[in-house]
């Protein structure tokens, strides 16, 4: 899968790893992105022994009028509604997400017990932000973790907990009760913290699969960061927002 235009260009090199990492559930091999100034910018800032200019150089282009044996699909970032994708169970046939992404103002009101931000796609530093985006929120409001929930967060590597602790936030999540793992796969592979040890537990998780009895027995549904910490604090799933909490 080939992700090009002017969405592409308002996403970080972080969202733009989640975005590719993803493609194999479109049943693709890969996912790519066009290369602009922002994916040069994080190269330059992270491996300081590139020689820019030659990286520059080697970056090609879609042809013009190049033809796609998927087709060209145009998605309108600004019509995005925030969404789920249900739990399933495949034993007794009910496909993981039998509606392909449910809209979290259309899903009712679903009590949590494990909220989990973590796992390569949603441990990066954009996805910790988030997180601490609705933990600040949540701390000026006087709010900590609803109680019942555990709510969850994995690094997704060291350099990310080292940035994390250097702007406060790890601090920020311990205040308002957040249960920090190390880097690692962790519940995302069904291993630590996070897992679910019952089939009536429910999770809402920012991991990127939610195959049955991948992390744990309980029922698991999947959702952006900002969801996933908004909803340790509801203590059912909701979606970011003004007055989310
Ligand atoms: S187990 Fe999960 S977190 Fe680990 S590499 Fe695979 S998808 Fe990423």
């Amino acid at each position: 899968m080939e992700f090009g235009g002017p969405g592409l260009k308002s996403l970080s090199a972080d969202e733009r790893a989640t975005l590719c990492n993803m493609a194999t559930e479109c049943s693709a091999r890969t996912g790519i992105c066009e290369a602009d100034d922002i994916l040069y910018d994080w190269m330059e800032g992270r491996m300081s022994h590139l020689d820019m200019t030659e990286q520059r150089s080697r970056a090609i282009e879609p042809d013009e009028g190049a033809e796609y044996h998927g087709g060209v699909h145009h998605i309108d970032l600004s019509t995005i509604r925030p969404m789920v994708a249900h739990p399933g169970n495949p034993d007794e046939g009910i496909p993981s997400d039998p509606t392909n992404g449910a809209y979290i103002d259309e899903i009712g009101d679903v009590s949590i017990d494990i909220a989990y931000g973590g796992s390569c796609t949603a441990g990066k530093i954009d996805d910790i932000a988030y997180y601490a985006r609705v933990c600040q929120a949540a701390k000026e409001r006087g709010l900590t973790v609803r109680e019942g929930v555990d709510f969850y967060i994995q690094y997704g590597s060291g350099i990310v907990k080292d940035v994390a602790v250097s702007k406060g936030w790890h601090q920020l999540f311990l205040d308002v009760g957040v249960k920090l793992i190390d880097p690692g796969c962790g519940a995302c592979i069904g291993a630590g913290p996070g897992v679910s040890m019952t089939p009536e537990q429910v999770t809402v998780s920012a991991i990127n699969r939610n195959f049955q009895g991948r992390s744990g027995p309980g029922k698991l549904y999947l959702a952006s960061p900002l969801t996933v910490a908004t909803s340790a604090f509801t203590g059912s799933i909701r979606a970011w927002g003004l007055n989310a909490l």
